[in-house]
């Protein structure tokens, strides 16, 4: 069982199934929510279970796309897209120990300009 949640404690979650390797997204839309890029695993949509979600607001940020973040202290902790059997969780919320490692970086081309990509794990233009 994992859980995790914002820094608030306003949105906790816990996830009893399994989750997939992480990829570390680096487009222009999770630069502009996370800070920077984001780091997500994900899981099937019936196994994130919300256990408190006071402050969760969700925010479309394409059709289609959502993005569910804390109306408090503004953490950034999921992406879903309409269809999908799957929901993504942005590792850094996720409590220690994850079990989840980094497996590829997504949407190089459009990272900014003020980091390099230095890990050697396969890196995708796009998806
Ligand atoms: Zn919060
Ligand atoms: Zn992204």
């Amino acid at each position: 069982m994992r859980r995790g949640g914002c820094l608030c404690g306003g949105v906790r979650y816990e996830i009893p199934g399994e989750v997939t390797p992480a990829v570390a997204c680096h487009c222009s839309q999770c630069a502009r929510t996370s800070g920077s890029f984001a780091v997500m695993t994900s899981c099937r949509g019936e196994d994130l279970v919300l256990t408190t979600a006071d402050t969760l607001a969700w925010f479309t940020s394409s059709p289609g796309t959502e993005r569910g973040f804390c109306t408090r202290c503004g953490g950034n902790l999921f992406w879903k897209r309409a269809g999908d059997a799957e929901i993504f969780v942005t590792a850094g919320t996720l409590d220690q120990p994850t079990g989840v490692r980094l497996a590829e970086h997504i949407f190089v081309a459009s990272k900014s300009d003020y980091y390099e990509i230095t890990d050697g794990l396969p890196q995708k233009p796009e998806w």
